[in-house]
């Protein structure tokens, strides 16, 4: 294990993002909301409806790493001020990704925790601008990295003197083409067992499947998770981005209850 890894006691006291604390000791935290902020009406509806439903943290993407430069790329800065309205008229945190430096920085303007997304995973300029930031950071291990390499992005971090890292299991690229990605249970347990930083799983993107999210983020609950991330949308087939993999706001309170379970049965509340 790395130096910095090794001497970070950040999961007993958690990451703390927005006055809710992540990891061992603290309850299961359920950071929900679209892919994409599409408009205001669209984040209002799905926070209110996770908020309702019992999720502590919003997400949503102004900046998106869509794989086509095609497909809708985010509304950037707009769909910043959408989300720091919405966040401070619920009273809730948001957390939301940049891809660049110049987006660290209008990030750190609106957010309270900023995302580095699986295809920067291993961006070491990106990550160094992100921890110098001060923000938490929500740090998605990369779709071909490996359990090492996840942590020694994490370590870059932890090396700029930020501790407040929230690694991601969000799901590999394998030979499996009934899911988008394998997401991968065991690294839950390796990452807890290797350091103390806080894990979540994201039970969206590592199956692109509705229909499988639910027992994926049971599963990940299982095995250790501190927390999960979760898409959701009002209307999911209209989506702009990733509609497949996302909740309907309206099946929300169902998966909260049978995240409650798992989490019960695991010791630990939500
Ligand atoms: C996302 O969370 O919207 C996202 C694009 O995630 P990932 O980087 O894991 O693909
Ligand atoms: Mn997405």
């Amino acid at each position: 294990m790395s130096p910095k890894l090794a001497d970070a006691q950040v999961s007993r006291a958690g990451v703390a993002v927005a006055g809710v604390a992540i990891g061992d000791g603290h309850p299961i935290r359920v950071i929900a909301g679209p892919c994409s902020v599409e408009g205001m009406e669209q984040f209002r509806e799905t926070a209110i409806a996770v908020k309702d439903g019992g999720a502590v943290l919003l997400r949503g993407g102004a900046f998106k790493p869509r794989s086509s430069p095609y497909s809708f790329q985010g509304l950037g800065e707009q769909g910043l001020e959408i989300m720091r309205a919405v966040a401070d008229e619920l009273e809730m945190g948001v957390v939301t990704e940049a891809m660049s430096a110049e987006e660290v920085l209008l990030v750190r303007r609106y957010a309270d925790m900023v995302q580095i997304g699986a295809r920067n995973m291993d961006n070491r300029a990106l990550l160094e601008v992100a921890a110098d930031s001060g923000l938490p950071i929500l740090l998605k291990r990369g779709i071909t990295a490996t359990v090492d390499e996840v942590l020694a992005a994490a370590e870059i971090i932890l090396a700029r003197g930020n501790d407040q890292v929230v690694i991601c299991e969000r799901g590999s690229r394998t030979f499996e083409p009934s899911t988008r990605n394998s997401l991968d249970i065991a690294a839950v347990p390796e990452i807890k067992l290797r350091c103390d930083l806080p894990v979540v799983v994201d039970p969206s993107h590592g199956t692109g499947r509705r229909d499988l999210v639910a027992p994926v983020a049971l599963a990940g609950i299982a095995a250790g998770a501190d927390g999960v991330i979760v898409e959701v949308h009002p209307d999911p087939e209209a989506a702009r981005s990733d509609g497949s993999q996302s909740l309907e706001a309206s099946s929300f309170p169902a998966f909260m209850g049978r995240v409650q379970a798992m989490a019960l049965a695991v010791g630990r509340s939500v």
